[in-house]
């Protein structure tokens, strides 16, 4: 649980002498869904790694905090921040005004969108997204992903819990197309599972990611957007980029 006191609060606190764990350590416990390369993924030894650990791990170390990464079900992870079981949510997750009612979010930290995949021996058949209508269509369940694949072929979207899984659905020939994030769509086209798969030319959206906090928790949310700005500023933010997009932001 995230143990640093307010000042104020642990004054209150001691003035009623309900202060008891005096050196309990600063642990921030974030949540993640770690399925989902080149942002969080778990390494052979069970460990998550990623683009977004290392984002976190670096503000944690900027701000003098450890970080207890917890791996849990992407649907799973705006319910866990809501009943304070973590304390922040870092999962490519997208700042979008229906999550921005129930959690706040920091400032934005990465740049992304969605695209379409599809098998190539169907790249005739589907050249435009308007082509997909009526389709099944696969995405993760909870995301950007899966609610724009109900927009482009109404009550056809079939959601997986994990895109690993959409992505072998659509080889299977399950679904038509798979609509998730494209730097993960990228990042899945480049090995060698994704055989026979290709993305459609036509992007859809632009979005931002943001790291969740409880709604009203203004001094997670302020220092996590520290730590982001002190990283952004030290080079570290940079070098975290170029670790895994090979190219500076
Ligand atoms: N960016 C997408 C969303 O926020 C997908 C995130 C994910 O699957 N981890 O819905």
């Amino acid at each position: 649980m995230f143990k640093k006191f307010g000042l104020i609060a642990a004054a209150a606190m001691l003035a009623t002498g309900a202060f008891s764990s005096a050196n309990a350590a600063d642990v921030i416990r974030v949540g993640t869904e770690a399925t989902y390369a080149p942002f969080e993924f778990m390494d052979e030894n069970a460990k998550p790694q990623g683009y977004d650990i290392d984002i976190i791990n670096a503000i944690g170390e900027a701000m003098g905090y450890e970080v207890e990464v917890v791996n849990m079900p992407f649907d799973g992870l705006i319910p866990a921040l809501m009943t304070s079981q973590i304390d922040a949510v870092i999962a490519a997750m997208t700042i979008t005004e229906e999550r921005a009612k129930r959690v706040d979010f920091s400032e934005p930290y990465y740049k992304s969108g969605l695209s379409v995949l599809i098998l190539e021996q169907n790249k005739d058949k589907y050249k435009t997204l308007e082509s997909l209508k009526g389709q099944p269509l696969c995405a993760q369940i909870g995301t950007t992903g899966a609610m724009k694949a109900e927009e482009l072929s109404p009550g056809n979207a079939k959601s997986f819990n994990t895109e690993p899984e959409a992505f072998m659905e659509l080889k299977a020939g399950g679904c038509q197309g798979v609509v998730n994030d494209r730097p993960v769509n990228l990042y899945y086209l480049s090995s060698n599972a994704s055989e026979g798969v290709i993305e459609m030319s036509e992007m859809i959206t632009a979005e931002d990611y943001g790291i969740a906090v409880n709604k009203g928790n203004t001094e997670m949310k302020q220092i996590i957007d520290e730590g982001l700005k002190k990283i952004r500023d030290n080079g570290k933010f940079a070098e975290i980029h170029k670790k895994w997009f090979k190219v500076a932001q």
